[in-house]
């Protein structure tokens, strides 16, 4: 076994033997579940980044708290080559746990409303969280095996996409060095440990949010002549809006248009004034993304004419500022990661996995011009045994956000460390 894979395999330990040569080790279990027992939803993650900041300045960083709100970024300055980024994530989500774990969350927090809700990290940043100390750790104290400038970012509000956004605001990519990569991971709720999957080119969609305010004139349920009923109107665009990605959207670009909410009338006899509809749309590329925008637009302005509603009462349509961008993977980055994957995993522990139309606002590191490669992997975090018991079954795994999802902490993290340490040590060594 070489000696750089051994090293890595001792960290996987969690124990004290594994930093023989250091009297600050951290057992990473330990953090996890401190971190699991104390989310913070977004935009409120103070004493997340308060612990974490102070974890990464004992290993000997130099941290800048308040980057973009409660965001951190500690460097390592060491000699010359790269600068490579890694990040985590911090905000956990307003969901109350179901997992029966030990370390479950009790945790109420207030929500933007002032109201105390349950709090989880049903989207496993905590495991981001904690591979990126286990790296930090790792990486600092091996630094007589790589050099360059590593720059450990711990975001803030990703779940409402305005972290990613606010830290390059705030001179992420302008007040440290600018990367020569970016690097992060997100754990995968229908994966089993021990294994990462990788994915060249789009790997998650652009979301939008979108709302449409239906007007009409209201008036008796019984003399609807005399009206403009915005509920019928309303159930007109909405069968018209499905016809967006089925006869105007290329068949071979992925794009959702998903109407998740609809609110209107009082009552069985009154018609309404107004309708409201929250949608929610997907995509991959801006081309498909506009175009979506725009049909949109144009069904409820024809829906509109052809109910003859004056032009003051056409639908409002109102794009939301949460645009999440798309991520996508930079593929020559990604085949050098998994050439490293399969170094410090193994081949079979590998795989290359499907694009999704989720979101994920790490995306928006890989949109600043000029633009720096950029790649999320999925780490695996379903326990083994559940894991093939569910594929015998055919059992339906419980998914991210979901108040059952509970990775199996200890070989996530191993693997986690394991997988993001080699890269980053790949890189910072490839010729
Ligand atoms: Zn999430
Ligand atoms: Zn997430």
């Amino acid at each position: 076994m070489d000696k750089k894979l051994f090293k890595l395999l001792l960290i996987a330990l969690f124990s004290v033997s594994a930093f023989a040569n250091s009297n600050s080790d951290i057992n990473l279990l330990d953090l996890y579940k401190d971190l699991h027992s104390n989310p913070e939803l977004s935009y409120k993650e103070f004493e997340t980044s308060k612990k974490l900041s102070l974890i990464l300045e004992e290993l000997g960083y130099e941290v800048t708290n308040g980057v973009g709100g409660n965001g951190v970024v500690a460097l390592l300055k060491n000699g010359e080559g790269k600068t490579i980024m890694l990040r985590a994530d911090m905000d956990g989500l307003p969901v109350e746990e179901k997992t029966g774990a030990s370390y479950a969350s009790r945790t109420k927090t207030l929500n933007d409303e002032g109201q105390e809700v349950f709090t989880m990290h049903a989207c496993g940043h905590d495991v981001h969280m904690t591979v990126l100390i286990g790296a930090a750790q790792y990486l600092i104290q091996n630094r007589s095996d790589w050099s360059g400038t590593l720059m450990l970012i711990l975001e803030p509000a990703e779940e409402v996409s305005g972290g990613a956004r606010n830290m390059i605001k705030d001179g992420l990519f302008t007040r440290f060095p600018r990367p020569d990569f970016n690097l992060a991971l997100h754990v995968s709720s229908g994966m089993e440990t021990g294994k990462v999957g990788y994915l060249p080119g789009w790997a998650m969609a652009n979301v939008d949010s979108v709302d449409i305010i239906v007007k009409g004139l209201g008036g008796h349920g019984a003399y609807p002549h005399t009206t403009k009923d915005p509920i019928v109107l309303s159930a007109q665009i909405i069968s018209q809006l499905q016809t967006i990605v089925s006869r105007q959207i290329a068949p071979t670009d992925p794009a959702v248009v998903t109407v998740g909410s609809i609110h209107g009338g009082t009552k069985h006899n009154v018609i309404p004034n107004e309708v409201k509809l929250q949608l929610t749309l997907r995509s991959y590329t801006d081309e498909v993304r506009n175009a979506t925008i725009s049909s949109i637009k144009r069904i409820v302005r024809g829906a509109a004419i052809a109910a003859g509603l004056p032009e003051e009462l056409y639908p409002t349509v109102t794009l939301k500022d949460e645009y999440t961008p798309a991520v996508f993977n930079n593929p020559q980055l990604v085949e050098k990661l998994k050439v490293s994957f399969e170094k410090s995993l193994g081949k079979d522990n590998v795989k290359k996995v499907s694009p999704v139309m989720g979101g994920e606002d790490f995306g928006m590191f890989g949109r600043v011009e000029p633009i720096i490669p950029t790649a999320l992997f999925w780490l695996g975090a379903v326990n083994k045994n559940i894991y093939e018991k569910a594929v015998r079954e055919d059992i339906v795994l419980p998914s991210l956000h979901s108040d059952l999802f509970l990775p199996d902490a200890e070989p996530t993290l191993e693997t986690g460390v394991k997988a993001m340490t080699g890269a980053a040590l790949d890189l910072f060594n490839e010729s």
